[in-house]
């Protein structure tokens, strides 16, 4: 998944990824979200620590606090994706994507030691945080210029926001995962909606104020 507005495409993270990630002294931590989402294996460098914790809390947490007529829109999604999914955390990707799903074929060792132990599917992503950290895909200035939001609430804000948006370019790349014929655009515009929509929700029972996020 790409940040900006460029022409929709999907690649695999290649050979470029490849070489910058070396997975060498990287930690693995195995998150057991809600039954309806994937048992994730968050694998991370030392550095990254509190970047896997954020990312825990999104799948354990903030994906409950979402309605549930919202979660069911990846139900068709989360009901194909095999039981655990490799995360690789990172901080950039050296193509300046947001995340990629790891078809077969260009999985890490990690996922083909998974799935070689358990005989299933295992699903693998990349997602680097940083830049899905500064990514606002929707006009949030209003937002943060608001008076009537304190310092406090618009840090607890910023808080959720991540995490919101670590849970949707996780759910955007499961979707490449369980639809691989799927157009870029199709499933861009998914993540796009659930991402706003659970905003929109966030922003009216913290704040009482709809800010009309689109897309
Ligand atoms: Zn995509
Ligand atoms: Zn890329």
């Amino acid at each position: 998944m790409r940040a900006g507005a460029e022409p929709y495409r999907v690649h695999s993270p290649g050979l470029l990824w490849r070489f910058y990630v070396t997975l060498r002294g990287f930690e693995e931590v195995l998150v057991r979200p809600a039954a309806e989402l994937p048992r994730a294996l968050i694998a991370h460098s030392r550095r990254d620590k509190a970047a896997a914790s954020e990312m825990r809390a999104a799948l354990e947490e903030t994906w409950l606090t979402i309605a549930p007529e919202l979660r069911e829109r990846y139900r068709d999604v989360l009901r194909t994706v095999p039981p655990v999914v490799v995360v690789i955390l990172t901080r950039r990707s050296p193509c300046g994507c947001l995340g990629h799903h790891h078809p077969p074929g260009v999985q890490t060792r990690l996922a083909r030691r998974l799935k070689a132990a358990s005989s299933a599917a295992v699903a693998e992503v990349d997602l680097a945080y940083e830049a899905i950290r500064e990514w606002q895909p929707l006009p949030l200035s209003d937002l943060a210029a608001d008076p009537a939001i304190g310092s406090d609430y618009r840090r607890e804000m910023e808080g959720f926001r991540f995490r919101l948006a670590l849970l949707d370019v996780f759910l955007h790349e499961l979707h490449h995962y369980a639809a691989p014929h799927a157009q870029e655009k199709e499933v861009r515009g998914r993540s796009q909606r659930f991402y706003a929509d659970a905003l929109n929700a966030y922003t009216q029972a913290h704040f009482g104020i709809r800010y009309g996020f689109e897309r």
